[in-house]
């Protein structure tokens, strides 16, 4: 690796272990779900979180996907009929790991309040907070790119194993500036980060070779994470400088 000045990290697979999402996150959803609704039933956030799953229901009904159900309102159905809706939904969704903002934005929403509460806490690998102290002391910017939503991402972080750790972020991103297996998209982080004609001083570290490949494309030095419990890696991915922990970054 030559210098560079801008580090940009992947979460699951990269700081967290992949099975934070699937075996805790996840689960936090879909069997709390039911109590969920029933504690928060008469707040505007959950009114306006159900509005955003009905409206992409509307649009899966139309799209004749076959698990689609319609999510009635409150003048045509009982309390217990959009709940039993909204659960449908939510549940055939994740099934399906759709990647839709009402899903999304749903999902953030219960994960802040277990964030919150104390009952969920963002896994962090222990060699992370070293290598931000690092890259921090050495002047160096440090960003997230993340499938997950923004929020949630501030969320894991600033709710983690090691504390709060949104004082080492300078930003974060996720697909709303594009899908993490397009150039495109980082290129657009570059830009918005004032990096456009500097890509290489940026470093891109993530677990998915397909990351990695795009990330490549658009100029940026790449690091490979490979992480307990990770996808193993393919031959293409041996010409790539690949780490078990960020000590060797
Ligand atoms: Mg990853």
């Amino acid at each position: 690796m030559t210098n560079y000045d801008t580090v940009i990290l992947d979460i699951e697979g990269t700081i967290t272990p992949i099975t934070f999402v699937k075996e805790t996150l996840f689960p936090y959803v879909t069997s709390g779900l039911s109590a969920f609704l029933d504690r928060t039933w008469e707040t505007d956030e959950l009114k306006k979180q159900i509005e955003l799953l009905r409206e992409q229901a509307k649009k899966d009904v139309d799209a004749k996907m076959e698990q689609a159900v319609i999510i009635p309102t409150e003048s045509e159905a009982s309390a217990e009929q959009i709940k039993s809706a909204v659960i449908e939904t939510i549940s055939w969704q994740m099934k399906a790991d759709r990647k839709i903002g009402a899903l999304k934005s749903f999902q953030g929403y219960m994960w802040k309040e277990g964030y919150e509460s104390g009952v969920l806490r963002g896994v962090v690998y222990d060699d992370v907070v070293p290598a931000l102290d690092q890259w921090k002391a050495a002047g160096k910017k440090i960003y997230i790119y993340s499938s997950g939503s923004v929020p949630a991402q501030k969320l894991l972080v600033g709710y983690s194993t090691k504390g709060d750790l949104m004082s080492y972020f300078s930003g974060y991103f996720d697909t709303a500036v594009g899908l993490k297996t397009e150039s495109a998209s980082y290129k657009n982080i570059a830009q918005q980060i004032g990096k456009e004609n500097d890509t290489k001083s940026i470093l891109f570290v993530t677990d998915n070779i397909n990351e990695i490949f795009a990330a490549t494309e658009a100029g940026y030095q790449v690091v490979i994470s490979d992480r307990p419990g990770n996808a193993p890696l393919g031959p293409e991915s041996k010409q790539f400088k690949i780490v078990t922990s960020f000590k060797q970054i």
